[in-house]
């Protein structure tokens, strides 16, 4: 069944990578399925916007050991209206014309082992958006009803987009990082896209954040969204000893690392307090952890990976950004500004995040 209310059009925009690291090509003419088309459980969204997120990059380039599906639609920050529901769909937890976000998880089991312990990010038989099945870089995309998100009606849709992943993501590894209120969280890469988010979570959480970072402009802005310290890497002599010093000299409890740098993880295990816990986020190309073991196990160090988040994760996320704790700082840019915006992130210029504006 599709919308009264929207009319589905054959073809649409859409972004196109190929082949692996293939220049992106933008079609007119890209098909749209049709409402008769979708099978029971699929749903069809009609994207506002979609964010830009490193990882589409990584999958573009074909940077990890697993590969993208061929010709790929990347995009997994997507925000948009239900315009149709496969026929003999039962018990859809979302309506037509209701505002909903697709995620990087586009499809769970929701029965293996993974799924019923929450760890739905891990199913065996996953799906994710943009990299196994295409993305949100288009007009129209093609869920699944059971896993699409649902958007407090309060936030508005390009505010929403990278709290989808970015947001979801630092959230769930702060949820992950052992720490109470009170607690000292480090976030390295603090004033960056995922870091920023980080920075506004914990605070909501009731965390004291020393913020890593460089730079006049992300040390304002890391206070300004929460942070009690700031250390510019740059500017330090010793990185370590200025987290003790912030820490009550025995280092925090927790370090959120989104960086693709090993140093940055080896350093945490320096810094980090008796029993603390050091969170991987983040899936860089090709980067290993070099933690040493002496002082991992005669500091009771807890090392963890964060990956994404689970259906309920993404709906706390966005409750949180819709009271107004958390705010994303990004720009819109038209389908077209694509391959430059992954320019510039593989050059490390992008400040916040970029949103594609899908409709015009
Ligand atoms: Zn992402
Ligand atoms: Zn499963």
């Amino acid at each position: 069944m599709s919308s009264p209310n929207f009319v589905i059009p054959k073809t649409q925009h859409a972004a196109i990578v190929e082949s692996t690291g293939a220049p992106l090509k933008i079609k007119s003419d890209h098909p749209v399925k049709q409402p008769a088309d979708l099978l029971p459980g699929e749903c069809l969204v009609r994207l506002d916007c979609s964010g830009v997120c490193h990882t589409d990059l990584h999958a573009a380039k074909g940077d990890w050991p697993i590969k993208a599906k061929l010709p790929l639609i990347g995009g997994h920050e997507g925000v948009g209206i239900v315009v149709a529901i496969g026929a003999h769909t039962q018990g859809s937890p979302v309506k037509l014309g209701e505002r909903v976000g697709i995620k990087w998880l586009a499809y769970s089991c929701l029965d293996c082992e993974m799924c019923r312990k929450g760890l739905e990010q891990s199913c065996l038989n996953g799906q994710y958006s943009g990299f196994s099945v295409d993305g949100t870089f288009s007009q129209y995309v093609v869920s699944w009803v059971s896993h699409v998100t649902p958007i407090p009606e309060n936030l508005p849709s390009t505010e929403a987009a990278s709290i989808l992943c970015a947001g979801v993501t630092v959230y769930r590894a702060l949820k992950n990082s052992n720490t109470h209120i009170g607690d000292w969280v480090v976030l390295p890469g603090a004033g960056g896209g995922l870091g920023h988010l980080a920075v506004q979570y914990a605070s909501a959480m009731g965390l004291r954040v020393v913020a890593i970072d460089t730079g006049a402009e992300k040390r304002d802005l890391c206070l300004k969204l929460g942070a009690e310290v700031f250390i510019d890497f740059r500017e330090t002599k010793d990185l370590v000893k200025d987290i003790k010093a912030a820490t009550d000299g025995l280092g925090p409890h927790a370090a959120v690392v989104t960086a693709a740098t090993s140093q940055a993880y080896k350093q945490a295990i320096d810094y980090l307090r008796m029993g603390g816990t050091l969170v991987v986020v983040g899936l860089p190309a090709k980067a290993s952890l070099d933690a040493d073991i002496f002082f991992t196990v005669t500091k009771s160090i807890n090392i963890v990976g964060s990956y994404v988040g689970n259906r309920q994760d993404a709906r706390e996320a966005l409750d949180i950004a819709s009271r107004g704790k958390v705010k994303c700082f990004y720009v819109v840019k038209p389908l077209s500004a694509l391959a430059e915006t992954y320019e510039g992130l593989e050059q490390g210029t992008v400040v916040g995040r970029v949103v594609l504006n899908m409709q015009n």
